[in-house]
């Protein structure tokens, strides 16, 4: 059960104080306490936890300093969709907004290799009116010998060139705590040019310390990778770690399934899951072509795989694109076979905004459905 404070209560004020002794007198409820910064206030909520069911709403209405009382299911408590749940469905970062209703596309390089490719790139965003990007400095690799990626050595270029061209936002994979400081700390010593999305990676979905420690932070949004070899389910449980630590600044991606059923993609791609995470809980849903399809393998009629599942993804009604693109791919040192050159970003883009378009038709046909009237009564 989550309380929702009226918007000028907080922990100091007395109100709050006798709330406090109100509920430490309920057996077996353990409290967590929430501060969640909206865009115009900042809301105090109160988690209650264990034996609510006996708890009545009209009751928890009426104690000091409650506004509203949501009685959630135990599935996904934080990130989960509720019955009466009006808790603010977005998030603003840097100027962006991320929502269900949203759309932001962040192509960028998988690896950052050189200050040249990250300059080219980010040249090209802009040129592109783009704001997002993703660079990757901490890569998880399978082999110990492989590339590991240039880690805090690049991000003073990274952070720079992002303020140079006018980039918001960067997706950054974390694989330890340390990088969250040191990311922190590169930041800073640049005068904060740019934000960061921490993202962590399938690889580490079930890294419940790395989740715990990522999500005691609100600085810094999230994005989430589904586990490439565990249930959905599984993979928002790990969300939720992230935001009963306090950060539900979250975004799920959704990035393949490891099968050789989905050959010959590199991972079985899963964007019909889009709705699925959308229905479940109030998280943006992010795809990610790139590590799905692993190729730059085209139809007979002149389309990229990539692009094809993109569209599948957006029109699916996905909120947000991680992709990756390279300014010369036979140099990349990861994931070069599936990097899209800079000169398709304009195309890719246009697939993007045609794709969009068409789910937003499918939004008001829907609307037009649901208000009673079938498909097959639609007047001209
Ligand atoms: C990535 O986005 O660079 C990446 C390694 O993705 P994933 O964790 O989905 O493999
Ligand atoms: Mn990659």
């Amino acid at each position: 059960m989550i309380l929702i404070l009226k918007p000028h209560i907080t922990p100091e004020t007395a109100e709050y104080r006798q709330l406090e002794s109100h509920l430490a007198r309920l057996q077996n409820i353990e409290l967590r306490v929430h501060r969640v910064q909206g865009v115009e206030q900042t809301l105090t909520e109160v988690y209650l936890i264990g034996n609510t069911a006996a708890l009545l709403v009209e009751d928890m209405r009426s104690l000091p300093g409650v506004d509203h009382v949501v009685r959630v299911s135990e599935e996904y408590r934080i990130l989960g969709r509720h019955k009466d749940d009006s808790r603010s469905n977005y998030f603003d970062y840097r100027g962006v907004r991320f929502s269900q209703d949203t759309l932001n596309v962040f192509a960028g390089i998988c690896a950052v290799d050189s200050p040249e490719s990250v300059e080219a790139m980010m040249q090209s965003l802009r040129d592109n009116g783009q704001v997002c990007t993703r660079m990757g400095a901490y890569k998880p690799r399978t082999s110990p010998y492989s590339f590991q990626g240039h880690g805090k050595n690049c991000l003073p270029y990274v952070f720079e060139l992002a303020g140079k061209y006018g980039i918001k936002v960067i997706a950054m994979e974390i694989t330890h705590e340390s990088h969250l400081y040191e990311i922190q700390e590169a930041l800073e010593k640049t005068g904060n040019p740019t934000g960061v999305m921490l993202q962590i990676g399938t690889r580490n979905t079930q890294n419940f310390e790395l989740l715990k420690s990522v999500g005691r932070q609100q600085e810094f949004p999230v994005l989430l990778k589904r586990g490439f070899g565990i249930t959905l389910d599984e993979s928002l449980h790990a969300a939720e770690y992230l935001a009963s630590e306090g950060n539900q600044k979250v975004v799920f991606g959704l990035r393949g399934m490891k099968t050789n059923i989905g050959d010959p993609h590199r991972n079985m791609v899963d964007f019909a899951h889009v709705p699925v995470v959308k229905r479940l809980t109030r998280m943006p849903v992010c795809i990610d072509p790139s590590h799905s399809v692993g190729s730059r393998s085209g139809s007979p009629e002149g389309i990229l795989d990539i692009m094809h599942v993109t569209a599948q993804g957006v029109i699916a009604g996905a909120n947000m694109i991680l992709v990756d693109f390279h300014p010369k791919p036979s140099r990349a040192l990861v994931d070069g076979p599936q990097a899209l050159l800079l000169d398709e970003l304009p195309g890719f883009l246009e697939d993007v905004r045609i794709a969009r378009e068409a789910y937003e038709k499918r939004l008001s046909n829907s609307n037009f459905y649901r208000n009673g009237v079938s498909v097959s009564d639609k007047p001209d």
